[in-house]
């Protein structure tokens, strides 16, 4: 069982995290690069330290939460700290490319120490709760040996796999959904508002439609994953059908003036596509083009 951990970074989500251990009883030392935001946590329990050094030598697993990785390497990468390293647990959950987490994990070990790379796939809010989902690669002696502690953070952690990238790239993957949703909406609302709709009923719609496209997108997945790409029985729309319905989107889009900057990107895809004679096949035939 983990005793004394130090958590590196008390913004938003390091202030979360650090909270997090406080009320499930762990030894947390904490530091900030302004310590006056370590205070509220000292109110909690929090042993603040002076410096970086002292945090490592008192803790058995270190989390770091900072902007970046460039801010993380400029606290890390300096001669005291890498000897005192040593034997110690590093967890790094500042966000950073697949990159930057192989190059992170090669450090860290030359220096003796175990290195998990984590993906916060949450807002600080949901830290601790039980559906939260954290994702971890690297080290599996470290993730066995913290197991609880890690867990503690958000129920729904899980191991990905010992490629230290591999958090980062899936954190990476999953982001598309987030970003494609999001972008998708601001499309949306730009079209229902031109045409006169409020945004409750575009809002309230967009409920009902959604268990449609999650279910859509589930099915591009499985059917990439099994390269099956021809329109069969079970397609749902081929790619001539959709390519039709949103013509129907480019002509509002451009009838009322929108910026049509990614309907005209997605646009180009579907035709590379269909100048390929793919007017059967499925809406998955479109993987390849990505690649
Ligand atoms: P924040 O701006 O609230 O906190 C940033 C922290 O980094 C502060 O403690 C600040 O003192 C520290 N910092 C910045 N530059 C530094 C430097 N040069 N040296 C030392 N410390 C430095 O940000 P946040 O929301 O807490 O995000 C922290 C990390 O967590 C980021 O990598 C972010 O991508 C990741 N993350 C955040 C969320 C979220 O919803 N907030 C979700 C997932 C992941």
């Amino acid at each position: 069982m983990t005793s004394n951990v130090c958590v590196l970074g008390a913004g938003r989500m390091g202030s979360s995290i650090a909270r997090t251990l406080l009320d499930r009883g762990y030894t947390t030392w904490v530091w900030n690069r302004t310590a006056a935001k370590c205070e509220p946590l000292a109110a909690l329990g929090a042993k603040v330290v002076p410096s970086v050094e002292a945090g490592i030598q008192a803790a058995e697993i270190v989390i770091i939460n900072v902007l970046d990785y460039a801010a993380s390497d400029a606290l890390l990468k300096r001669d005291g700290i890498a000897s005192a390293l040593a034997g110690k647990a590093v967890v790094q959950l500042t966000s950073g490319s697949p990159r930057l987490a192989r190059e992170e994990a090669r450090w860290v070990e030359a220096h003796d120490a175990g290195y998990l790379d984590g993906a916060i796939m949450a807002t600080p809010d949901f830290i601790g709760k039980p559906e939260t989902a954290l994702l971890y690669s690297g080290s599996r002696d470290v993730y066995e040996k913290h197991k609880s502690l890690l867990f503690a953070l958000g129920g729904g952690t899980s191991y990905v796999g010992e490629l230290p990238g591999q958090a980062s790239a899936l954190d990476t993957a999953l982001l598309t959904q987030m970003w494609g949703g999001l972008f998708g909406a601001l499309q949306g609302m730009a079209v229902a508002e031109a045409e006169g709709l409020d945004l409750e009923t575009f809002r309230s719609h967009l409920s009902a439609f959604k268990p449609v496209v999650d279910a859509a997108l589930f099915d591009v997945v499985d059917r990439t994953n099994a390269r099956r790409f021809a329109g069969d029985d079970a397609t749902l729309a081929s790619l001539g059908a959709h390519y039709s319905a949103f013509q129907h989107l480019l002509e509002a889009w451009e009838e009322r003036g929108l910026d049509a900057a990614m309907p005209r990107a997605m646009d180009m895809i579907f035709r590379q596509a269909l100048s390929r004679g793919r007017m059967e096949d499925d809406f998955a035939s479109l993987a390849p083009l990505f690649r």
